[in-house]
């Protein structure tokens, strides 16, 4: 069961409030059972703007909603504030102060909250070197640091999936607390 229009308007409230301080200017919210290829959309030619969320998708992925929205709802909150529809810092900045991770929102990359990042970790059991793709190798690698001058299978390196990400704290304030929460040294 996916969320009614109007429970999709009270959620956009809750949203701009916890998010927003309420500074998004009303949206007009609705299911469009024609998006193929988009799990959300904006439009910012009519007044209010008009956000479409896809029915399909969402009874596929019923937790992937709140998300979506939120992200419309930062494309409508940069609009207001700047004119800005883009995907560029004002939009990025934003999206991460409400805990979203990827700029994506077409169907084939919308991913369950947490997956949206995979990371593969190559590392040489034999020496500990590690090194980080993005994407799995398409061809044989081997440890660049136990064979510095060519490919040498004595030294493979084993691919690892990053499958999940923590956050653990920021590299600023994140320390601070961390440390603040650490019992004291003597
Ligand atoms: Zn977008
Ligand atoms: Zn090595």
């Amino acid at each position: 069961m996916i969320p009614s229009e109007a429970d999709l308007q009270l959620l956009f409230a809750r949203l701009n409030y916890e998010h927003f301080n309420g500074e998004i200017p009303d949206c007009r919210i609705r299911y469009n059972a024609r998006f193929s290829n988009s799990a959300g959309r904006i439009t910012y030619s009519g007044r209010p703007l008009l956000i479409e969320l896809s029915p399909k998708h969402f009874q596929k992925y019923p937790g992937a909603l709140e998300e979506t929205l939120l992200h419309e709802m930062v494309h409508a909150w940069c609009y207001a504030r700047f004119r800005d529809t883009g995907h560029g810092p004002r939009f990025k900045k934003k999206m991460r102060q409400c805990g979203l991770t990827s700029i994506y929102h077409d169907l084939g990359n919308v991913r369950p909250f947490g997956e949206s990042v995979k990371r593969y970790i190559l590392r040489c059991e034999q020496c500990s070197f590690e090194t980080l793709r993005r994407k799995r190798p398409g061809k044989p690698v081997s440890c660049p640091r136990c064979d510095k001058r060519r490919f040498n299978p004595r030294f493979p390196l084993t691919i690892y999936e990053v499958m999940g990400l923590e956050a653990v704290g920021n590299t600023v304030d994140g320390l601070r607390a961390a440390q603040k929460g650490a019992p004291p040294s003597t």
